[in-house]
């Protein structure tokens, strides 16, 4: 019987630990990412994508390397403790490569649209539409999986609160905390 096909959308930490639990499970996935590399929110850039969320220069993670690392693959004993955002690329590069994850992805490719087949019922499959540079395609998936972060579009329950805000935050606001978080940080880049 063929390996059931999985659908992966987003490569930052937790599409790229769904990619390798798929592997070891002998699933056949396929991850589309559509920036042009892995790591999600950590990879940091001066001038992040619009509509990619981003770290902020100066971040140090929270979580301690023990606390945070996958558990089949630990954080080198000469990684510190709490982290600065480039030894968390360095490490998710590392778990890329060790379990050979990058020829899955398809990167630069968006997901644009989920949607149960026709046969659904029966088959319980998903219709899966991406779109790479312009080019739009459609395949079909057993499973897929939505890895896509939750800090890129803000959520405003503004009708549940009383009164008003004296500004209410633009559309692609959340995506310029970077810079705002860069200029009033005095944390300077280790
Ligand atoms: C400023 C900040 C600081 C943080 N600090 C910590 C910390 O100290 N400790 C901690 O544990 N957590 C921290 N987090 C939480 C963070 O959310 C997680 O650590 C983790 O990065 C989430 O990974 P993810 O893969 O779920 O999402 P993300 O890292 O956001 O990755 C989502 C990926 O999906 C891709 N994508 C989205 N939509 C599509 C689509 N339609 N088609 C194709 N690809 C798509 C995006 O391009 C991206 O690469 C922080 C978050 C922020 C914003």
């Amino acid at each position: 019987m063929a390996a059931q096909r999985v659908a992966i959308i987003g490569a930052g930490a937790s599409g790229l630990c769904a990619l390798k639990c798929c592997l070891d499970e002998g699933l056949a996935p396929t991850c589309f990412e559509r920036s042009g590399d892995i790591g999600g929110l950590w990879r940091f850039e001066e001038k992040p994508e619009e509509g990619r969320a981003s770290i902020y220069r100066s971040v140090i993670i929270n979580t301690s390397k023990e606390m945070m690392c996958f558990s089949d693959f630990p954080i080198p004993d000469d990684f510190p403790n709490y982290m600065h955002h480039s030894k968390i690329m360095e490490y998710f590069r590392m778990y890329a490569q060790r379990f050979d994850l990058l020829r899955h992805i398809r990167f630069r490719t968006s997901v644009r649209r989920v949607a149960k087949c026709s046969a659904f019922p029966t088959t319980g499959c998903w219709e899966v539409e991406t779109e790479s540079e312009g080019k739009h395609e459609s395949a079909i998936f057993d499973a897929v999986l939505v890895c896509t972060g939750h800090h890129s579009d803000a959520h405003l329950p503004l009708h549940a609160f009383p009164g008003t805000l004296p500004c209410v935050p633009a559309p692609g606001m959340l995506s310029s905390f970077p810079r705002l978080f860069t200029a009033l940080s005095p944390l300077a880049e280790p």
